[in-house]
């Protein structure tokens, strides 16, 4: 069916109330969208910026119908959303579709997904019974990671096997997949946001490092190697758009390997690594996602500056507001987070220049 361009003033509906949505809401709200948010949760920070909430869980049915017919368009913030929630959901309004969700939310899904497409995921293994935990590491060698198939993120429902496996490991239902520790160079990601009528674009890749597994800092200009790696990278994610009819900003992390780039994970959204566009690119990932669904013109993704750091703000940081306003190269964001719990994303600064 063909979308009619929604005009401000529509509803955009956004799955999930953090601060991906919160930044998802402030880029709506300046082309003239309102939003309405739906999360489990009964505070949320993506509902703080938006006109409408609904604070239900996933599973109620009655709620997420109501909420869809409020809305013009409905986006996902957050892919851990169970997918059967979508039902009430019909396709024409549902930005990217829920085979995107379906694929990115179960690590051995999206490792196969990604190895037919030709791309290069770690070597990796499916285990489903703590009985299986042996064979898999047998198969693929040590060290390695163990990482829950579902819900997982930030590093999160992971176990790094150096030797012996760790003791407190257990297998969830949905399953464990195992894999190889990749031995790379350093870490980007590769985002592009693709329109309702197919046009793909990329933002410049950054150089990411985590600290605890949890995305650190983003820069521009990325080292060499990245440079070297991100076409082939890129290659394959417009591949992996294409292949899900995707709409919107998608994510895909890689490793950068003296062998080529090794696909790590993908996320069916706006991501961490891309909060630096919000002033570095001449359109923000979050301003992109919201035209892509809304079915308006994509913005250019160029970069503003050659120089660009993103630094995120993560649990208790001791945070000198007065001195990062009066840099004038420093834009700081606070997600508007009452409690500063550890390994929380509070805010992120970025320097452009
Ligand atoms: P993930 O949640 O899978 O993105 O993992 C978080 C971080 O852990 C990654 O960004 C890497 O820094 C590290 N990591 C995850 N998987 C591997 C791997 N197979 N080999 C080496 N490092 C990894």
């Amino acid at each position: 069916m063909s979308f009619k361009a929604l005009p401000a003033g529509a509803t955009i509906g956004i799955l999930g109330g953090g601060q991906l949505g919160r930044m998802i809401a402030m880029a709506a709200a300046q082309l003239g969208y309102k939003c309405h948010i739906f999360a489990p949760e009964a505070e949320s920070v993506a509902a703080e910026v938006s006109a409408h909430f609904t604070s239900a869980a996933w599973d109620d049915a009655e709620a997420m119908r109501a909420f869809t017919a409020s809305c013009d368009v409905v986006t996902y913030e957050f892919e851990n959303v169970p997918v059967h929630a979508l039902d009430p959901i019909p396709d024409h309004k549902l930005a990217p579709g829920p085979r995107a969700l379906e694929v990115a939310q179960d690590r051995l899904s999206e490792k196969r997904f990604i190895a037919e497409l030709g791309g290069t995921p770690a070597p990796f293994c499916g285990i489903d019974r703590a009985a299986e935990i042996g064979e898999a590491i047998a198969q693929i060698g040590k060290p390695g990671i163990l990482k829950t198939r579902r819900d997982g993120y930030d590093g999160k429902g992971q176990w790094k096997v150096d030797d012996a496996v760790p003791d407190d490991v257990s297998v969830p239902a949905s399953g464990l997949v195992y894999e190889g520790f990749v031995d790379f160079e350093c870490e980007f990601s590769v985002i592009l946001v693709r329109a309702r009528n197919g046009e793909v674009r990329f933002w410049d890749s950054t150089h990411n490092t985590h600290e605890g597994g949890i995305l650190a800092h983003s820069v521009l200009p990325a080292p060499a190697i990245i440079g070297q790696q991100v076409e082939a990278a890129r290659a394959l994610a417009k591949q992996a758009a294409d292949a899900l009819g995707y709409i919107g900003v998608l994510t895909l992390e890689f490793f950068a390997t003296k062998d080529g780039p090794v696909f790590n994970e993908m996320a069916p959204r706006v991501h961490n690594s891309g909060h630096w566009s919000i002033e570095g690119a001449v359109t923000s990932q979050f301003e992109n996602h919201v035209r892509a669904i809304v079915g308006q013109p994509l913005g250019d993704t160029s970069s503003v500056a050659g120089t660009i750091v993103m630094d995120n703000l993560i649990g208790e940081v001791a945070l000198d507001v007065k001195a990062h306003l009066s840099d004038p190269k420093a834009h700081l964001h606070l997600y508007g987070k009452a409690e500063a719990r550890e390994g929380r994303k509070m805010g992120h600064i970025t320097r452009v220049g």
